[in-house]
């Protein structure tokens, strides 16, 4: 079969593999957990429902603008004011299907063949891929001193005069790090002297911990957006718990929106007004729901912290926010790979190999689910592979003997 080098560049994703054996076992009958997933648990919002079923009872369900509908990118522009203390107009904002294709969408934008665009380890899995896609070419920078947070020098040292972009995402996914202020504040600088694109996947921005603030790049630019090199990426699908809607958003410059809206009117015509309806009522509805969702997530992650405690040989870096934690296991195995399998297989837990994310011998954790999840997920694990943990554990209704060490 004749297929394009492009599609066949993008990598298959280990995950897939693991989800497959994860339903299989499911279908069975097996109590898998899963730890692999990042979706909060909530139901949507009940402003996005009445809002979207409002749409739908219409009967008016057809194109709209390429761009998003006018008074959805209004509550964006709101939005942008009230968490960015940004002024931008709505001529600074594009409607996406969700925050992934507004990454597709900028890359495709503002990329050429051969440019380069800095990534920070441990990165999501979609970043190198997209910009693969777009004919650019991903340059990864991973922190030389264990942690997951790079140092400016590191990331300085990885630009070359083909550098188009820097891409920031902080809360990370998936180390759960929360970048210093500082480091934005040095990378707005930078980027703005060299006229390099800081691209901020701001998705999680408000799902943060303890006192972390996860400070906007807008904070450290003195400049107008429309001469900004800041391009900033958000949307509903984190912090209002609303994947399934696919509704994200990008901020820039009026001339990239204006040509990335060209891109969308040729590839997707827009989000369905009914998705788009559901966003405007999160945005616009009660804000309440966001903490309930942080909360909920923060309970989950003292249980992780609790039980990391006792799990001997494991290293955590304390996430300071996102839905998920990448313990380092190298103590028990190189291959993060062989872990998740070897998890699934003894213990029927659902992880994603840190290999994925740059970040070999760790696994990520989700802990969006439930507090029961988490709790009896990581005793799971730590029965699986930390010898000094009970070697007794039921799973499901079964009384299990750990008998591989
Ligand atoms: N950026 C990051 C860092 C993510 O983790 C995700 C979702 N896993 C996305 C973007 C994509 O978000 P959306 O569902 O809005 O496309």
């Amino acid at each position: 079969m004749k297929l394009s080098k492009l599609a066949l560049d993008i990598a298959e994703s280990p995950t897939l593999a693991l989800n497959e054996e994860a339903r299989l076992l499911r279908e069975r009958g097996e109590a898998v957990i899963h730890l692999g997933i990042g979706e909060p648990k909530n139901k949507t919002p009940i402003a996005a429902i009445l809002a979207s079923a409002a749409k739908l009872t219409s009967g008016e369900v057809k194109y709209t603008p390429a761009d998003g509908v006018p008074s959805l990118k209004k509550a964006v522009v709101r939005y942008t004011e009230e968490n960015y203390n940004k002024a931008v107009a709505p001529e600074n904002v594009l409607i996406t299907n969700g925050a992934k294709h507004a990454l597709f969408n900028i890359f495709y934008s503002i990329l050429n063949p051969q440019d380069e665009v800095i990534v920070l380890a441990p990165y999501w899995v979609s970043y190198p891929e997209i910009i693969k896609m777009c004919y650019g070419k991903p340059v990864i920078v991973t922190p030389a001193d264990g942690t997951f947070t790079p140092t400016f020098a590191e990331i300085e040292r990885a630009v070359t005069s083909y550098t188009r972009a820097i891409i920031v995402n902080s809360p990370n996914n998936p180390s759960g790090v929360v970048y210093p202020p500082e480091l934005i504040a040095q990378l707005v600088e930078f980027c703005e002297r060299k006229k390099i694109y800081l691209v901020c996947d701001d998705i999680y921005h408000k799902l943060v911990f303890d006192q972390a603030k996860a400070e906007p790049a807008y904070t450290f630019s003195q400049k107008d957006i429309e001469d900004s090199q800041i391009i900033v990426v958000n949307g509903v699908a984190k912090v209002y718990g609303m994947t399934g809607f696919r509704v994200g958003w990008v901020i820039g410059p009026r001339e990239l929106m204006r040509v990335m809206t060209n891109v969308t009117a040729q590839i997707t015509s827009g989000v369905s007004p009914v998705s788009q309806a559901a966003a405007e009522g999160a945005l616009n509805g009660l804000q309440t729901v966001v903490e309930a969702i942080r909360l909920q997530i923060e309970n989950n992650r003292a249980v992780l912290l609790q039980e990391m405690k006792t799990f001997n040989g494991a290293r955590l870096i304390r996430p300071s926010g996102t839905f998920y934690a990448l313990p380092d296991l190298r103590a028990f195995n190189n291959s993060s790979v062989e872990i998740s399998h070897f998890l699934l297989k003894k213990a029927l837990v659902v992880t994603v190999p840190g290999k994925e994310f740059g970040m070999e011998g760790h696994i990520r954790l989700s802990i969006s689910g439930t507090i029961k999840d988490v709790t009896e997920g990581i005793a799971r694990i730590k029965w699986a592979l930390d010898p000094t943990s009970p070697n007794e554990i039921y799973i499901g209704d079964r009384k299990m003997i750990r008998d591989w060490m």
